[in-house]
C-alpha cells in the first residue's frame, strides 16, 4: 500500500446545514476503500464527490445516533445496485445489531450484496491481515459508542501509516488509546471552548480538547470535523486548536485530502 487518502463526505454533526452534510468519510486506500459513518445523504454526497462503492470492503460505524448511520440503508442499497460481488463487513457497537438489521431491511429490494456484519464484541483488535490492522476503544458518549485504529502496512516504511478515529466522545481514555501516536486523528470537535461546558455535558469535545487529546497522544496531523450547526463557518475551530497543535486541518465537505503518497 502507499497512497491514502481521505473523502471528507461530510463533516456536521447533528443537523446538517447548507453547506455540511451529516457525517461521512471515505479512506481510500491502493486497492480498497472503507466507509467511517454515514450520514444522512451519503449516497448523494458519494455521487458529489464522484466516488463509488465497486472498491468498498468495509464500513465503520462509531455509534447509532442519526448523524452517523442515518445514510447507512442507502449505501446498502447503492452497493447493491452495483452487484460487484465483493464481500462488504461492518463493524459496529454489538448493541447496534438491531439498527444494522433495520438498515438491511429498511425498504423493497432484491437483496444480491454480500453484506457481512462483523458487530464489536470485545474491545481491541478486530481484524488483522500483513497489511491491514483494526483496533476498536470504547469512547464516551453517554450511548454505546467505540473509535476505530486503522494500521495499515506502507511498502516504503517498516512502521504503519496509522490512522485513528474518535468520534463522538468526550476526551477519555478510549480516545488517547486510539490516537497514541497516530500519524492523523480524525478527531469530533462538536464545540468551541466558550461552550466547553455543554460538551462535557452532551459528550463532546471543543477544538481546545482536540487539540490537547493530539498533543497528549503525540498525534501527527490533528483534522477535525463534526461541527455544530451553530457554527457556519470552520475558521474559529482551526484558529482555536492551531493554538495547541502545530498541524491542524478542519475538514470540508466534499474535498479530498492525501494523507500519505
Ligand atoms: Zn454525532
Ligand atoms: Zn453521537
Amino acid at each position: 500500500m502507499s497512497r491514502i487518502e481521505l473523502v471528507a463526505l461530510g463533516t456536521s454533526s447533528q443537523v446538517p446545514t447548507r453547506y455540511r452534510n451529516h457525517n461521512g468519510y471515505l479512506l481510500r486506500l491502493d486497492r480498497e476503500d472503507f466507509l467511517f459513518d454515514p450520514g444522512e445523504g451519503t449516497q448523494l454526497q458519494m455521487a458529489r464527490a464522484r466516488v463509488g462503492v465497486e472498491r468498498l470492503r468495509r464500513v465503520l460505524l462509531t455509534h447509532f445516533h442519526g448523524d452517523h448511520c442515518l445514510g447507512l440503508a442507502g449505501v446498502l442499497q447503492l452497493i447493491n445496485a452495483a452487484n460487484v460481488g465483493n464481500v462488504v463487513e461492518f463493524h459496529f457497537p454489538v448493541s447496534g445489531l438491531r439498527y444494522y438489521e433495520r438498515a438491511i431491511c429498511a425498504c423493497i429490494y432484491d437483496l444480491q450484496a454480500k453484506f457481512e456484519p462483523r458487530p464489536v464484541r470485545a474491545l481491541g483488535l478486530q481484524m488483522a491481515c500483513p497489511e491491514l490492522r483494526i483496533y476498536a476503544q470504547k469512547l464516551s458518549h453517554g450511548v454505546p459508542t467505540i473509535g476505530y485504529r486503522v494500521e495499515i502496512q506502507q511498502k516504503s516504511s517498516s512502521n504503519p501509516f496509522v490512522l485513528a478515529f474518535a468520534m463522538d466522545t468526550r476526551r477519555c481514555a478510549g480516545a488517547r488509546l486510539l490516537a497514541e501516536g497516530a500519524d492523523v486523528l480524525i478527531s469530533e470537535c462538536t464545540y468551541l471552548s466558550s461552550e466547553a461546558k455543554e460538551a462535557e455535558e452532551r459528550g463532546h469535545m471543543t477544538a481546545a480538547h482536540a487539540a490537547e487529546l493530539a498533543v497528549e497522544a503525540g498525534v501527527k496531523h490533528l483534522m477535525l470535523t463534526h461541527f455544530s450547526q451553530r457554527y457556519p463557518g470552520n475558521r474559529p475551530f482551526l484558529e482555536e486548536a492551531q493554538a495547541i497543535h502545530g498541524r491542524v486541518t478542519a475538514l470540508s465537505d466534499l474535498r479530498t485530502y492525501i494523507l500519505a503518497d
